[in-house]
């Protein structure tokens, strides 16, 4: 039965989930209500039993199996795709094999940014699954995924990502040889090796690497030999048990002109996304910077709220969040003034617009009711029952801090009421906010609801 059990958790976890996660997974048997697993890794184990362990039991009762809990055990035979661990020894490695760090003449790693560390990269819901599996490598430890294909938009932390992997590899493992380049810098190099006859050196520097990170690697889609010369790089490394990290934008099923074959080999590892940011992650962004920024530009004051504003308003991605805050501060200690929510404002004019939102006052009304199990006509009715009065306070709320609208509009479309009512009513929430958890709570996820 555990054939019909995955039917059902493919559709309760997701194709991609499946895939990746369940479908590894081997049954090894069922004692005393406890259900037991083989996973192929312990970084699987791991991420199995924090992720899907509830799925999986709701869909072993479904089928009838009597069971308490699961349990996954990491399987020591290793899966066909992934290599054996790297030797532990090196002292009797050829003399040649001189310990890598950022300044290796030999490896023609491309530039690291010194602020791309883990440190300095917030973790939320959508890249926490990315971050965990960065995190794994940059441990320089066994070979756990082979490749690790980190894949997602613009601005989202992928080339962020791999700095840090090097970074700490560079510092904790200053045996080992790490590259790091995008894939148009691999094109470069395996072109003018061709162009200088020194293919041979080309192909013996590649192989001898123990980490190698090739970013935007949809560069080298269409580009024949370049692709021929990275599926042997690739392959060569591999088999040799090392560590490939690639990072592109989008998944390898999905970039054009790439050869059926490479984009095999980039999916046998493991193939995370990093999801565009949600609110609470660019809010911890913003903040991190703040801190930064605190130092860079001492005694310069933010306004409360102007984060929040910020993170509301500014969705497309990090890196242009994170011009935003630069600008900002830039702009109020140049005019030398407190940094607030018209500073903001008008400082920001041409960002915010590009990111104007489209919710509207009758898009928040009907979330709202439908939320409070309240009738619509109720919430801009005249009832002053708590049990409506409250809601429509919380829509007001809303009503004025995701759209546009002023006042006196507002106040038109909650049945004719008068802006000074629309304005007690937000003031109310606001109050309110700061003590009662659960509208906080509220809050939080109708404004979740409406910006997705
Ligand atoms: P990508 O390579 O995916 O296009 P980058 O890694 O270059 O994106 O990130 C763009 C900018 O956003 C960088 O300055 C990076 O430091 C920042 N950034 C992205 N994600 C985060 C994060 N989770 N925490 C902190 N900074 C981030
Ligand atoms: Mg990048």
């Amino acid at each position: 039965t555990w054939g019909q059990v995955c039917n059902q958790l493919q559709k309760a976890v997701g194709q991609n989930n499946y895939t990746t996660w369940i479908a590894p997974l081997e049954p090894a048997g069922l004692t005393d209500g406890i259900a037991s697993f083989h996973a192929p890794t312990k970084f699987m184990r791991d991420w199995v039993s924090r992720n899907f362990a509830e799925p999986i039991l709701r869909e072993l009762r479904h089928a009838g199996v009597t069971v308490e809990r699961i349990e996954i055990l990491v399987h020591k035979h290793r899966p066909a795709n992934s290599a054996p661990a790297p030797a532990p020894v090196r002292s009797n490695a050829p003399a040649m094999r001189k310990p890598a760090n950022a300044g290796d003449a030999s490896l023609p790693s491309a530039p690291l940014d010194g602020r791309f560390t883990f440190d300095s990269f917030v973790v939320g819901k959508p890249n926490e699954l990315a971050h965990a599996a960065a995190k794994r490598v940059a441990e320089g430890g066994p070979v756990s995924f082979n490749p690790l294909f980190l894949y997602g938009g613009v601005g989202l932390g992928k080339t962020h990502l791999m700095h840090a992997i090097a970074h700490d590899l560079h510092q904790q493992r200053p045996d080992l040889r790490v590259l790091y380049l995008s894939a148009e810098q691999f094109m470069y190099r395996f072109v003018q090796a061709l162009r200088d006859k020194q293919i041979m050196d080309f192909k013996e520097m590649f192989r001898s690497i123990d980490v190698l990170m090739v970013d935007d690697v949809q560069f080298i889609a269409g580009k024949e030999s370049t692709q021929e010369e990275f599926f042997h790089t690739f392959n060569a490394l591999v088999d040799q048990g090392k560590q490939i990290v690639i990072s592109a934008d989008r998944a390898p099923g999905e970039i054009k002109d790439l050869e059926e074959r490479i984009k095999s080999r980039l999916s046998c590892g493991l193939v995370v996304d990093l999801h565009p940011t949600d609110y609470e992650l660019r809010l911890g962004i913003l903040q991190t910077k703040t801190e930064n920024y605190r130092v860079e530009y001492p005694g310069l004051q933010i306004a409360p709220g102007v984060l929040e504003f910020l993170a509301h308003r500014i969705t497309s991605n990090v890196r242009i969040l994170e011009g935003a805050l630069t600008r900002l501060f830039a702009y109020a200690s140049l005019i030398g003034r407190e940094i607030s929510l018209d500073l903001a404002q008008e400082c920001l004019k041409d960002q915010l617009r590009q990111s104007e939102r489209k919710v509207t006052v009758e898009e928040i009304l009907r979330k709202v009711a439908e939320h409070y199990n309240i009738r619509l006509s109720d919430l801009v009715g005249p009832k002053r029952l708590r049990a409506i009065a409250r809601p429509r306070q919380v829509a007001m709320f809303l009503s004025k801090s995701l759209t546009t609208r002023s006042l006196p509009d507002i106040g038109r479309r909650f049945g004719g009421r008068d802006h000074t009512t629309i304005m007690h009513g937000i003031r109310k929430i606001e109050e309110l906010r700061a003590s009662d958890s659960q509208l906080a709570e509220d809050i939080d996820m109708l404004r979740r609801l409406l910006e997705s």
